[in-house]
């Protein structure tokens, strides 16, 4: 289930805006998903990677930093096993385009 797009200055932490705003700028997209939200890499060959956005992280500073090191991993190479390691795959995406939905 794939919500709302988000826009990072939603966010209540100002650390967290901060880094999220900066990948929404090169091209990642924000979606309500989980406790907040969920980053999507901008990779369209889908699998790629997602990251999850805590809405009430306990320490925003170290989630922050930990966005930024994982965002550092796209793209990755096709068969990488970290593809996909922070959440649902994004296979997801296109197969419920496929669908029509
Ligand atoms: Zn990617």
């Amino acid at each position: 289930m794939t919500g709302a797009e988000l826009n990072p200055s939603d966010h209540p932490d100002h650390e967290i805006r901060k880094v999220a705003k900066r990948l929404v700028e090169q091209g990642w997209t924000l979606r309500k998903e989980g406790h907040w939200g969920r980053l999507y890499c901008p990779c369209d060959d889908g699998g790629c990677t997602t990251i999850p956005v805590a809405g009430t992280p306990r320490n925003p500073g170290q989630a922050a930093v930990k966005i930024a090191r994982l965002a550092k991993r796209c793209p990755l190479k096709p068969g990488d096993p970290r593809r996909s390691l922070a959440g649902s795959p994004r296979e997801n995406l296109s197969r419920r385009k496929e669908i029509g939905q």
